[in-house]
């Protein structure tokens, strides 16, 4: 079958408009596949470079030197996951203040708090393992006043603060997590045994700044042990934590900066 010129230009015509649109189409998911994931997942772009973050590895305090795993204990998770999540943070313009310099130093609960108010941190967050049955991450903020030491604390506008940057990091963390560590929930100070007895737990009324802590996982349990100890889970876990802070402190988009 012959074809004119004609009927061969009818033909082919639409041929290169198709291609044309369809290499614009592939180029145009190409980018936003590359660029929306990264700007919908990282708060960074709107986290202020400098925003002052205090990381508060637990224990040893006048508490005590917490709980312990069959093969590590809650002291050593906690300082090896502030170390990564400090790296995190300062990679990301951050500037992270810690609360100790030395693994075995001990710390009051009240000058942790104390630490973070001079360094005037956007927020405090507060690395723990739990002891007890059940698996996975849990986060507490301060939902009512609480006295420690003749001192009532935190003030309105701290709890509020840090309900919100609470729930916040409480998602962000535990989106991350899943599956490998189980989310086990956003709670209140008062829900510990120290916070059902003051209001809030001690950190938290000395706090003048925002304030968290997060129960990493449950040391107690074989599963998360092996998990927090692994290299890969302490940087997944410490990737958790510092998307969660970055979700946090992250000004929203339409904010005067
Ligand atoms: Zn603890």
């Amino acid at each position: 079958m012959s074809l004119s010129p004609s009927s061969l230009f009818r033909c082919r015509r639409p041929a290169p408009r198709v291609t044309v649109i369809l290499i614009f189409a592939l180029l145009l998911f190409g980018l936003l596949a590359g660029i929306l994931p990264a700007a919908a997942d990282s708060p960074l772009a709107s986290v202020p470079q400098g925003t002052v973050i205090c990381l508060d590895p637990g224990h040893p305090s006048e508490v005590g030197r917490g709980t312990r795993g069959r093969q590590t204990t809650e002291i050593r998770v906690a300082w090896r996951e502030a170390l990564l999540v400090r790296d995190r943070l300062e990679r990301d313009g951050m500037t992270v203040v810690l609360t100790k310099s030395r693994i075995n130093e001990l710390v009051r609960n009240r000058q942790r708090a104390e630490t973070a108010n001079r360094a005037g941190a956007a927020l405090l967050v507060r690395l723990h393992c739990d002891a007890m049955g059940g698996s996975g991450a849990a986060t507490y903020y301060p939902g009512r006043t609480g006295t420690s030491g003749g001192v009532r604390g935190p003030s309105p506008t701290v709890m509020e603060q840090s309900r919100r940057m609470a729930l916040l990091f409480h998602h962000a963390m535990v989106r991350r997590l899943a599956p490998a560590l189980r989310d086990r929930g956003l709670h209140t100070d008062a829900s510990t045994q120290v916070g059902s007895r003051q209001g809030a737990l001690t950190g938290s009324i000395f706090s003048q700044v925002p304030v968290l802590l997060v129960e990493m996982c449950v040391l107690t349990n074989p599963h998360d042990e092996a998990f927090v100890t692994s290299p890969e889970g302490a940087a997944r876990l410490a990737e958790a934590i510092t998307a969660g802070i970055e979700a946090a402190v992250a000004v929203p988009p339409s904010a005067p900066n």
